[in-house]
């Protein structure tokens, strides 16, 4: 799913990788961990192909990145990758179901069947009884979930997610965490970036980062 052969990124005078190998089989449930500052969002923005890097070779479902031009990156990115972010981004005054919708608005679906994926993306994280809501009167756990629904509702191979947990109390965040396990076992590949180590300890596979390098791997 994704592969990263000696990657390095810089940032003028930073080296924000250093040569980085890392192998995501499908189906896999990984995190990437380490202190703030480490490579962990430099090494998202490679895996999500939102940035190119300054050498190596990023390879996601096969296609090598530095291959395909801006225009064809969005379209892999559109088409295989789901994002989650630790402040939710949803659209403020939009109501959740269109929240989501928004997930397949370059997919070439019409409007009537984005609404009737997104109801059943957002049932499967629980929040059927919430559609006509507008975010600010969800609260943390339930404004991440509609994110994931809008992350998952393309049904993308690959979904990233970036502190998936950074803003919720534990148990929100426990919650979040049990649904992205689910969606694994469902069959998507999951990436999960984190700086707690509670949270990558409970995860089957750890890469361990710092200083712009992989430093251990941990596979339960
Ligand atoms: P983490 O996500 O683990 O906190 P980052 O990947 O954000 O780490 O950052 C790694 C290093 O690269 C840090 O020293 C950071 O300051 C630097 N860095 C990240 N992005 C940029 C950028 N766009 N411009 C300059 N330096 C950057």
């Amino acid at each position: 799913m994704v592969s990263l052969h000696d990657v390095t990124k810089i940032y003028g005078p930073v080296e924000a990788l250093r040569g980085v190998h890392l192998s995501v089989e499908p189906g896999e449930l990984v995190a990437i961990v380490g202190p703030s500052g480490s490579g962990k969002s430099t090494m998202l923005n490679m895996i999500g192909t939102l940035d190119r890097p300054t050498g190596g070779t990023v390879r996601i479902a096969g296609h090598d990145v530095a291959a395909l031009s801006d225009r064809e990156l969005s379209a892999l990115r559109a088409q295989l990758i789901g994002f989650v972010f630790q402040s939710f981004h949803l659209a403020p005054g939009v109501p959740v179901l269109d929240n989501v919708a928004d997930g397949l608005l370059y997919s070439g679906v019409r409007l009537r069947a984005r609404r009737a994926r997104a109801a059943e993306a957002l049932e499967r994280v629980g929040l059927e009884h919430r559609l006509r809501h507008r975010p600010h009167q969800l609260s943390g756990g339930e404004r991440q979930r509609v994110a994931i629904a809008r992350a998952v509702v393309g049904e993308p191979a690959l979904l990233l997610a970036d502190e998936p947990t950074g803003n919720l109390d534990s148990r929100s965040g426990a919650g979040v965490m049990a649904l992205l396990r689910e969606l694994n076992e469902g069959g998507t590949t999951v990436v999960v970036i984190t700086h707690d180590r509670d949270i990558a300890s409970s995860l089957p596979r750890r890469v361990e980062m710092l200083d712009g390098r992989i430093l251990s791997e941990v596979t339960a």
